[in-house]
C-alpha cells in the first residue's frame, strides 16, 4: 500500500489511519497516545494505564481535535 496524502506520488505506507483506514507514510502520519477507560461506580470514566498508539491522518486528526474542542465547551 502507498500513502493516500502522497498521491500521486507513491511513497510506502508504513501506517494506516485508525479511522478512515488511508495508508500513510512517516510524514503524514500523526501519531498520539489515547488512554482507554472504564467506567468506574456511578458512571464515573476513569483512564487506563498504559496508553495506545492513536494512528491518525492529518485529516482524521484535525476532526478529532475540533470534536474534542466541541466537547470541552
Ligand atoms: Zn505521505
Ligand atoms: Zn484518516
Amino acid at each position: 500500500m502507498n500513502c493516500l496524502d502522497c498521491h500521486p506520488h507513491t511513497t510506502p505506507a508504513v501506517a494506516v489511519c485508525g479511522r478512515c483506514g488511508a495508508g500513510l507514510c512517516a510524514e503524514h502520519l500523526v501519531e498520539s497516545e489515547d488512554h482507554l477507560t472504564f467506567t468506574a461506580v456511578i458512571n464515573r470514566e476513569v483512564q487506563v494505564s498504559p496508553s495506545v498508539r492513536h494512528l491518525r491522518c492529518s485529516r482524521c486528526a484535525a476532526a478529532e481535535r475540533a470534536q474534542a474542542m466541541r466537547k470541552a465547551a
